[in-house]
């Protein structure tokens, strides 16, 4: 029982597959894919993203653009910034960086990046494909979940999948892949009734809530498996999940630590996206 689902050494494999697809790219085709991050405001946690995404880009050979608007920034600063971004032929994939202020409407920002450049997978129309199960840019977190899954021989169908959180970033975009991949999905979030009833009767629990500790031992059964996508940062600097790791661990098949599992996974996925946008879109160019 126990076994410790390695973020780490999943996202080393994998980057290393994805330099050598980027050491191609330049070789034949003499091109480097690019990423344009935009962050609005100063929230901390943001600034360490975007800085731990610039660091994967460089390690990769992608070209990294950061763009800063101030936190009073209006919306018709950020649409502008989008609409020069979805038109500059440099960039293959552009990644608005998440919480933006509340006085800004994300989903309408999002909305305004090219579903071709839009490698978070948030635009509604990549939304809308995942939901059909044609997916193309599929939101990083979730896709990560999904490769850590196949990495350690876990088959989802048929089994019986709660999920904790119903973000539009994560819990519903992992709710859509895993339904294509035919398990039975529940989703909960703070109006469901007796979430320890649900979690006791899931062979694999995902948590993205962000309430430290909330999954204890007593609410899982015997040899579920445990994806924790939750972050709490705690007042020394370090980080923390949603499931009470060191008691569950010994309960469960398999468990994501808290830092060293999901985190990883999600910048290396972004890697991906954008190496995809980027071939994506000089193939439909050599079409033309
Ligand atoms: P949101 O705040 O948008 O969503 C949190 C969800 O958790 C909501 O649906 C909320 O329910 C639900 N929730 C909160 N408290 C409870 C509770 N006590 N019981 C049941 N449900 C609860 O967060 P995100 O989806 O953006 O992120 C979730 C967490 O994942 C955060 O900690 C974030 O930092 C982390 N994260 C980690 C990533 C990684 O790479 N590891 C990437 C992205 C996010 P309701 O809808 O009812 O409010």
């Amino acid at each position: 029982m126990g076994n410790i689902i390695d973020g780490l050494a999943i996202s080393k494999k994998i980057m290393h597959e994805l330099k050598e697809e980027v050491d191609l790219l330049k070789e034949e085709k003499n091109i480097a894919p690019s990423l344009a991050v935009i962050l609005v405001g100063n929230d901390p946690s943001s600034k360490i993203y975007v800085r731990n995404k610039a660091k994967a880009c460089e390690t990769l050979g992608i070209i990294a653009q950061e763009y800063y608007l101030p936190e009073d920034a209006c919306e018709c600063e950020l649409l502008s910034l989008i609409k020069q971004l979805n038109e500059d032929d440099t960039v293959d994939g552009i990644l608005l960086q998440s919480p933006i202020p509340s006085h800004l409407n994300i989903a309408k920002a999002f909305s305004k990046i090219k579903p071709e450049k839009d490698v978070d997978g948030f635009n509604p129309i990549n939304i809308g494909m995942l939901s059909m199960g044609y997916p193309v840019y599929i939101p990083c977190t979730p896709l990560g979940v999904m490769k850590m899954f196949y990495e350690y021989n876990i088959d989802v169908e048929g089994k019986n999948c709660v999920i904790v959180g119903r973000s539009n970033i994560v819990g519903k975009p992992m709710a859509q892949l895993l339904i294509n991949k035919s398990a039975t999905v529940t989703i909960c979030h703070t109006k469901t009734k007796d979430l320890k009833e649900k979690l006791l009767n899931a062979d694999i629990i995902i948590s993205a809530t962000g309430k430290s500790k909330l999954i204890t031992v007593d609410m899982i059964k015997e040899g579920t498996v445990i994806i924790d996508i939750g972050i709490t940062r705690k007042e020394d600097g370090t980080i923390s999940g949603d499931v009470d790791f060191e008691n569950v661990r010994d309960k469960a098949s398999y468990i994501t630590p808290v830092p060293g599992g999901v985190g990883p996974m999600t910048v290396t996925m972004l890697m991906n996206n954008v190496i995809l946008a980027c071939k994506n879109r000089r193939n439909e160019s050599e079409k033309n």
